[in-house]
């Protein structure tokens, strides 16, 4: 099933084999609920905890296509939600540190044994809009879910050389954008194309 989906995603138009073989190499049926186990590998998005949801395979590879990502590259995501794209990246051989809004999803992930196959990831409860200033700048930073404007304060946290993949907009609908910084600091945006994420929402939610 992990092949068909590859196929698919390859029809689809994603080329990059890495990222390829990092969704062939992912148990996503491990991330869902047993409720939607059998579909794990259909090209769709699912419910998890607290109201959100798993990215469809082919925005993760399309996201992390966009990031042009270089071995040993630190890169930062807002929103691990079921930690699927964080264990994509995890595969890729890159320091990741991602952020989680939700406490319930937070929780979840701790005690989800296959994250602890990857110690390049580092996980946060906390502010995605706040980033995580003592441990940047970094070299990618990835929004997972659709943002009002551009976070200035990640933008902040971005090296020259660096760059943002961010889907913006409001919660119907979203611009994917990849926002590079250049070595003297100037930004240049690019649309990507259209997005539907769950919306990037202010400070930390507690319950859970
Ligand atoms: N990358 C995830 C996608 C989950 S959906 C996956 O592969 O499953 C988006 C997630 O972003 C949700 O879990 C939501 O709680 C989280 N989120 C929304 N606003 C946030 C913020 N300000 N900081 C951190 N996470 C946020």
């Amino acid at each position: 099933m992990r092949k068909q989906l590859v196929q698919l995603l390859r029809e689809k138009g994603i080329k990059d084999e890495r990222v390829l073989g990092a969704i062939e190499a992912i148990p996503r049926h491990f991330f869902l609920d047993k409720a939607f186990e059998r579909q794990a590998y259909e090209d769709r998005a699912f419910p998890i905890a607290a109201g959100q949801t798993i990215s469809q395979p082919y925005t993760v590879a399309w996201q992390t296509n966009l990031l042009d990502l270089k071995k040993y590259d630190k890169v930062l995501e807002i929103g691990t939600g079921s930690a699927y794209q964080a264990c994509v990246l995890g595969e890729l051989g890159i320091f990741l540190f991602t952020i989680e809004r939700q406490k319930e999803l937070y929780d979840l992930q701790g005690k989800f044994e296959l994250l602890k196959k990857y110690p390049n990831i580092k996980r946060f409860y906390g502010d995605g809009f706040e980033g995580l200033p003592s441990y940047g700048p970094f070299d990618k930073i990835l929004i997972t879910c659709g943002a009002p404007f551009i976070p200035p304060k990640l933008l902040m946290q971005l090296k020259p050389g660096g760059i943002m993949v961010v889907p913006v907009g409001d919660d119907g609908k979203q611009k994917m954008l990849r926002v590079t910084k250049d070595a003297n600091g100037t930004i240049t945006e690019e649309e990507m194309g259209d997005s539907l994420f769950v919306p990037m929402l202010q400070g930390r939610s507690t319950t859970g």
